[in-house]
């Protein structure tokens, strides 16, 4: 049953911007983008090398567009639950909260990119409510996706970029009611299977046929894994897969106790294991007491269903 008097009281906020524009406190510069470029491994010249940057049409060098919103982002606020909302997203977010839709979880972000930001350009964000979805029943509990748009602009006022943000503000359902005797006992939650893409999508098949198979640069030979597109050794693209025997040794390992991720048994040893052809997995170390797990321990492979999903598991070995 929608909610009519949230909605009634929300209606006015859709179109509205959250506040006034937020300018930049600086203006785009080499140090922050070489930070950032060191933080997310970008190695293209035409952030950081001058006299690289000035060779390419760019004709120095420009900012990475995915570091659009840091320009604009404030530094770390203390979170204190007294301070009056600030703006109009925190004002349409109290709304929700005084209405019992206290759970809030973002869902998606797109970004759209117009122009590169050069060295100097000064980016202004303008933040707008855009929209709120009729009530939906989610997961989470029912609520209301709520998207914004933020338009970046430059000192000229031309759009360099645009960001659509959309977050669900939901009434946290009630925990499920323990079942009386007799009932079924609710279904066993499963593990996540992990996303198989194009790039690692051939190793869970392998497991899936119980093989553990190593991705081996056809190149320089280095053995890699987890499974990418791209060496780290030589760059190459080139590469093949080999078996591997599935015995190795522990070189690290942790008794997981939280946080209590479904579809697991906690607490749970997860340990690097130093495979014996030269590269290393992360896996569960089972039937084994925990006291007994130590660095070095040999260890061997076996590819078990592990709450709904097929995962190499290694056990000691005598
Ligand atoms: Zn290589």
């Amino acid at each position: 049953m929608p909610n009519a008097a949230l909605e009634e009281a929300f209606a006015p906020f859709v179109g509205q911007d959250f506040g006034p524009p937020e300018i930049a406190r600086d203006p785009v510069n080499e140090a922050m983008i070489r930070q950032w470029c060191d933080a997310m491994g970008d190695a293209n010249p035409i952030h950081w090398d001058a006299e690289a940057a000035a060779k390419t049409h760019h004709g120095g060098i420009v900012a990475p567009p995915t570091m659009l919103q840091a320009w604009i982002l404030p530094g770390v606020r203390l979170a204190d639950p007294d301070r009056p909302p600030s703006d109009k997203q925190e004002e349409l977010h109290a709304l929700f909260n005084q209405h019992g839709y206290t759970g809030v979880v973002a869902t998606d972000c797109e970004f759209e990119f117009e122009r590169y930001l050069r060295v100097g350009d000064r980016v202004t964000a303008k933040a707008t409510i855009e929209s709120i979805s009729e009530e939906k029943a989610t997961a989470l509990g029912i609520g209301y996706f709520v998207v914004t748009r933020t338009r970046f602009e430059n000192q000229d006022g031309e759009l360099v970029g645009s960001m659509v943000f959309r977050v669900l503000k939901f009434k946290p359902s009630q925990p499920p009611q323990q079942a009386s005797s007799g009932d079924a006992a609710p279904a066993k939650p499963q593990r996540i299977p992990a996303p198989r893409g194009h790039d690692n999508g051939w190793w869970w098949e392998a497991l899936d046929r119980g093989e553990l198979m190593i991705q081996k640069c056809s190149q320089c030979g280095t053995l890699r894994h987890p499974p990418r597109p791209m060496c780290h050794a030589c760059r190459s693209v080139d590469w093949e897969e080999q078996p591997s025997a599935g015995t190795g040794s522990v070189h690290s390992y942790v008794i997981m106790h939280h946080p209590p991720v479904p579809g697991y048994d906690f607490p749970v040893a997860v340990a690097l294991v130093d495979l014996d052809e030269g590269t290393r997995i992360v896996a569960n170390v089972v039937d084994c007491p925990f006291e007994d797990i130590h660095i070095g321990m040999k260890v061997e492979c076996s590819i078990e269903e592990l709450g709904g999903v097929k995962l190499p598991v290694f056990r000691a070995t005598s």
